[in-house]
Parts: C-alpha cells; structure tokens; sequence
C-alpha cells in the first residue's frame, strides 16, 4: 500500500483548503477527488471562445479572511475581480412577470402594515433555538414572509430553508469582520475554480481525479483509505471532506458512531443547468440573480456583475424530478430566446445539507468522537454552507489533528 503523510478524501474546497494547511506545514498530502475535476462546488466552465461562468459558487467577500490568504498564497490576488453594478440587481418572478428590484426597492414589495406591526419586536427576538421561519416570520411578518422573504432566503442553498437553525451552526448568514484593503464582494478572472487549480499546483500537493473513496478503515495507528478501483493508500492523518451521506458511508465500518451522527443531517440535491448565450440575442436586463416566487427551479445565477461584451451566462438552480425538457423549455421561455440560441448548455448535480434546529448538538457530538482521533472531517455542515466556513472548519481541523498528542 503507498503511503504518504496525510490524505484527503474530496477535492472541494474543503479538502483543498486543508491539504493547502497542511503542505504549508510541510507535509506530503495526497488529495483523493472522485470526480473528473477538482472543486467540487467551486465549479468554472469556460466556452471554447474563452468566456468562463459559474455553474456552483460565484461570490466571495472581504470578510473571507481564510479563502484570501490561500488566494494570496497562491499568487491568486492579482486575478480578484470586482462584482460590478449588476450585483445590486436582481429580479423577482411572480404570476409570470419579472419585478426588478435593488436592496430598498424589495423592501417596498412587503406589505408596511404587516411589516411595522411585527419588525420592532421581530428584531428584539432572540434567534437562539428559533427556525428560519419562526424568526424572520416574527420580524416581516408570516405572510410577507411566505411571500417574499422565504424564496429568496431559499433561493441561497437551492431548498427550502424554513427549518434551518435562525443561529449558530447550519444557520445562513455569519458576522464576520471585513478586511479594508479588499473590495467587499468579488470573484476571480477565470471563475473560483481558479483556486482549486492554485492549490492543487502548491508544492506538496499531489492530486488524483477519477478516485472513487468507497472506505476509510483503521490501520494500525493510523489509517487506510480504499478507492472503489481497488487502489489503497495509508496515512497517519486522513481528512474526509464529503458530504456527510458519503461520509458516513465511507466511515461505517470502522467508525459507526461517526457515521450514524453523520446520516442524522438531511441532504437536498439540486439539479444545475448553465447557458450560454449571445449577448445581442437577450432582452432581459443585466442582474444579479432571478428568484421565483414558485417555480421548478430555486433561481438563476448570472454572470452580469463580471459583463462581457459578447457574452451573457446563466446558471439555473433546479428542484429534482424534471426532464431535461422541462428544464430547457422552462429556461428558454423566462430568457426569451429559441433553445438554438444557447450556444453551450452545461449540469451539475449537488448535494447540499439541510441543517435543522439541534444541527449544533449533531456537530457538537462529531467534534466529541474525533477528540483525540487523527481523523479529521470538514466540510459545508459544520458552521454553514459559505466556502469561507469551509475554509475555516478546515483549518481548525488541521490545527487539531497537527497538534502533538
Ligand atoms: C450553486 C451553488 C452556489 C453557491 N454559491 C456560493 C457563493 O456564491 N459563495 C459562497 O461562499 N458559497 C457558495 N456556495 C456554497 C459553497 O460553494 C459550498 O458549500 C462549498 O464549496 C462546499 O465545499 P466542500 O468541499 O465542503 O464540498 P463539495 O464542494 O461538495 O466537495 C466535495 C467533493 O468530494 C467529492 N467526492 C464525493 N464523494 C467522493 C468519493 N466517494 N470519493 C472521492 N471524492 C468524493 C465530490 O466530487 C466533490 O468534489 C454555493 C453552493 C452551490 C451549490
């Protein structure tokens, strides 16, 4: 069996993120991706013509100190993008028309007299032990919340969000302080993906695609990690950085109660659809983003506020269970175009977690049996689903497991 320092299981960016801490602590680290591409989530394409779009993740922050000094590091900084004037945009579609709204403009949809009869109180709530939906709904009001808030905080893990914890762990929006010297929301020249090739090209890095994970087993002090090819490889430290459904059934022989604490946390799987099309060819104004108030799809992701003179591109995030059929169809009507006019049509399947009230407990329990351990999880389900979250869950995973015992 080959060897090697320390190996990680899922090449998105968080397990990128921690074979990235622990090259930069001198170790050989082997990066098992299953799929033909690293990223995971963090998923550029770019047309032959060399327009590149966001089929996954699209915008990053100043506040994302982690997911900077890896950009920095890896001598990315010089390809951040400013997310130009489109990103204050964006559209609401309800009974087959699309509203165009900003920040204030949404605030205007909700019905005043709901909306002063619960905001002062709402606000003066605590979120702790409340839902999404319990919270917001004390702040906007239950009917301004079914009816606006709810789709467009939906709209961000592509699920409905109404059981989501209001606070703390799985909840959707952080604090966290801004770093001045970089502008506040951003992307890369090239697409974020960008950053799964940097770090794969850090030296230390080794990365194998196409490398199925069927199980991680003990092995002796440390570990051995079997691929579904019949490749093994062994490491005193192995990162396992999968959804928790995979996770947990890598882990199940050897680590039951990991995986039983694992296959608690919900999933939801979207079913992505990218177009690309000709500029000339749209009516629609440039936007951020679409959301519908009920539709097949959760919303639609543009590539407006980086504008390219030739090019427009849309990312549409569907509910599971449609043809492709209905998926084109649907696309083709909302852009007002003939399906020929896409000049490239790309998918993606993602599976994200669906965090509910006690999703704290759950990561609170994972943390108390890898205590001690050598074996690190990290991921999207632990502090929330920003890839800034990653990026930090992965650093104090490497911090820990590196500490000497
Ligand atoms: C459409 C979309 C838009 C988003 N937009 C934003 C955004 O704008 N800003 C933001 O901060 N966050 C955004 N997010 C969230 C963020 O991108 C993700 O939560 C984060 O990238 C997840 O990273 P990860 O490494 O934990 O998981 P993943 O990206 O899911 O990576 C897991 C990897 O493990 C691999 N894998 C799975 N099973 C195996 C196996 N058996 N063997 C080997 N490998 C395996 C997968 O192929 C995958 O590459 C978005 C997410 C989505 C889906």
């Amino acid at each position: 069996m080959e060897s090697r320092d320390v190996v990680v299981v899922g090449g998105g960016v968080s397990g990128l993120s921690f074979a990235w801490n622990a090259a930069r602590a001198g170790r050989k680290v082997l990066v098992l991706e299953g799929s033909e591409r690293l990223g995971g989530c963090l998923d550029s394409r770019r047309t032959a013509a060399g327009y590149w779009y966001e089929l996954g993740a699209h915008t990053c922050y100043n506040s994302y100190a982690g997911l900077l000094e890896i950009i920095e590091a890896t001598g990315l900084r010089d390809r951040i993008v400013p997310r130009g004037d489109a990103r204050k945009r964006f559209a609401f579609l309800r009974d087959g028309a699309i509203d165009m709204l900003g920040p204030i403009s949404v605030l205007l949809r909700f019905d005043k007299g709901e909306l002063l009869r619960n905001v002062f109180r709402g606000m003066r709530a605590s979120k702790d032990g409340a839902t999404t939906c319990g919270w917001y709904s004390g702040v906007v009001g239950k009917r301004n919340y079914s009816r606006i808030l709810a789709p467009f905080l939906s709209a961000v893990p592509s699920q409905n969000v109404d059981s989501f914890p209001a606070a703390g762990p799985g909840s959707l929006f952080k604090k966290r302080a801004r770093r001045k010297d970089v502008v506040k929301s951003f992307t890369l020249d090239g697409g974020l993906a960008s950053v799964a090739s940097a770090v794969a090209a850090v030296p230390g890095i080794e990365t194998l695609t196409g490398a199925v994970v069927r199980e991680v087993r003990r092995n002796g002090a440390g570990f051995a990690v079997h691929l579904a090819d019949g490749r093994s490889f062994e490491a005193p430290v192995v990162s396992v950085a999968v959804p928790p459904s995979m996770a947990a059934a890598q882990l199940r022989a050897d680590f039951p109660d990991l995986a039983s604490e694992l296959a608690r946390i919900g999933m939801a799987a979207t079913e992505s659809v990218g177009v690309v099309v000709r500029r000339d060819r749209l009516k629609l104004p440039e936007m951020a983003f679409l959301v519908p108030a009920e539709d097949i799809f959760w919303s639609a992701v543009t590539r407006d506020p980086v504008p390219d003179p030739g090019w427009r591109a849309f990312a549409f995030h569907f509910r599971t269970g449609r043809t492709e059929e209905e998926r084109l169809g649907r696309i083709a009507a909302l852009l007002q175009v003939a399906r020929s006019d896409f000049e490239e049509v790309t998918r993606r399947m993602t599976l994200l977690p669906s965090p509910v009230l006690g999703h704290d407990r759950v990561v609170g329990e994972l943390d108390r049996m890898l205590s001690g351990s050598r074996l690190a999880l990290t991921g999207n389900y632990f502090d929330g689903l920003a890839i800034e979250d990653c990026v930090q869950r992965s650093r104090a995973e490497w911090a820990r497991v590196a500490a000497p015992s």
